[in-house]
């Protein structure tokens, strides 16, 4: 592409460009983090407003039946288990990603030691988001029985790894920091085949990418809805546990909300059929509401769509990286070939940070990953094809000029 017109065609021909309008997006920025923190959906505001003033407010405790407040867990999760592949009553939206991969890895594992108890290895990358890591690191020490968490340092060493002492593969999908994207269904194959479990991390998947689990005869899933399901800071993540292992055992967060009769209040723990039993304790409801709003806007399209637009405007990102800014030090981390692809793409850069901090300040918002990666987060529900090309058109300006080199540049936040 040559020319700034050639990408308002192709924004002319999008079947998803009105999407755009869905959400409350300042005009004068792009946007290429979706990928960390959602834009939020326009009905979100609404949608608060009634939680806390009708819900909350007016109906006070009766909303827990009134507004459907008790149930939500379940009925979020059927809406969004549309997007990754799952069945009826098979996801609940709670807790963080964090505590939800401490719920299914306990669960994997104690399934594993009734089975096999010599099976005492957890299988994971090294290049992993750290607190799925920090996870396992954390429930091996709980356990104290000589588990041990084994990290490969590039996806190739993978089936090497999974040996027949596994227990359970622990792999995020997309990779956080490249986006490297794994063959789900293979990878799935190959750990069965070797007696190990397969538990996934959708983070960067559920909302970004076409997701299949039952297909992929997946054995458990954590993920999140405030990235590309824009659900809003912090808002909580979800658990998919397939129906053939729900009630094969219980998670050791037995709190009340898993209890089968919550409100019998028995002195004993009894879990619920189903997926109900991976919910804890009570659930932050005002925040929980709005995740609605963004699955709400992916009913308006379907994921198929969804991937055709992510790809165009990665490979465009990509190609239009490759050709107007050549010879400026950026080097590609991305794999190029679309089935290993998520929805971001990085380029490496000696001051990936300084360089990023330029870009946000002139109004493109993409962020930086240590080491010097600059991630650019391509979410097709409002990134537009002109938006791919600005971006790129002010990163050459930026490098050419070494405009990054401003001091304020260097300046760290507490979050990157
Ligand atoms: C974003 C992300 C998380 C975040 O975990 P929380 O507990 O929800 O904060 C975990 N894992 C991966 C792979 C992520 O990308």
């Amino acid at each position: 592409m040559n020319d700034r017109k050639e990408a308002e065609a192709l924004d002319r021909a999008d079947p998803l460009a009105a999407l755009r309008d869905e959400f409350a997006l300042a005009p004068a920025t792009i946007y290429l983090d979706g990928n960390s923190l959602g834009v939020p959906p326009k009905a979100a505001a609404a949608r608060a407003q009634t939680v806390i003033g009708a819900e909350w407010g007016d109906g006070l405790i009766r909303s827990w039946n009134t507004a459907g407040w008790f149930a939500l867990p379940r009925r979020l999760g059927n809406k969004l288990g549309a997007l990754i592949g799952a069945a009826e009553d098979e996801v609940v939206v709670t807790d963080t990603i964090s505590v939800n991969l401490f719920k299914a890895l306990s669960a994997a594992l104690r399934v594993q030691n009734a089975r096999d108890p010599k099976r005492r290895v957890i299988v994971s990358e090294r290049s992993n988001f750290p607190t799925d890591l920090y996870i396992a690191q954390g429930l091996i020490e709980q356990l104290d029985r000589g588990y041990e968490l084994r990290l490969v340092d590039d996806p190739a060493e993978l089936p090497a790894a999974i040996t027949d002492d596994v227990a359970v593969t622990m792999i995020t999908h997309v990779n956080y920091r490249t986006g490297y994207m794994h063959d789900m269904r293979a990878l799935t194959e190959l750990a069965h085949a070797r007696g190990a479990l397969a538990l996934w991390d959708l983070a960067h998947s559920a909302g970004a990418v076409g997701v299949g689990l039952n297909d992929a005869n997946a054995d458990y899933a954590v993920g999140c809805t405030y990235k590309y399901l824009n659900g809003g800071p912090g808002s909580p993540a979800f658990i998919w546990v397939p129906k053939r292992h729900q009630n094969a055992f219980s998670q050791p967060l037995s709190g009340w909300w898993g209890h089968k009769k919550p409100f019998e209040m028995s002195p004993d723990y009894r879990p619920d059929d189903g997926i109900g039993r991976f919910l804890c304790g009570t659930q932050p409801i005002v925040s929980m509401a709005l995740v609605e709003c963004g699955l709400d806007v992916f009913l308006k399209t379907d994921m198929q769509a969804v991937r055709r637009k992510s790809l165009a405007l990665t490979d465009l990102f990509i190609e239009l990286v490759q050709t107007r800014c050549a010879g400026l030090n950026l080097t590609l981390v991305t794999p190029r070939e679309h089935a290993r692809r998520g929805s971001h793409v990085s380029f490496e850069h000696p001051h990936g940070y300084e360089v990023m901090q330029a870009l946000i300040a002139r109004g493109v918002i993409g962020d930086y990953r240590e080491p010097h990666v600059l991630r650019f987060g391509f979410t097709p529900l409002y990134v537009r094809f002109v938006d791919v090309w600005d971006t790129v058109e002010t990163l050459r300006d930026i490098l050419v000029t070494e405009s990054w080199r401003k001091p304020e540049f260097a300046a760290r936040g507490a979050v990157t």
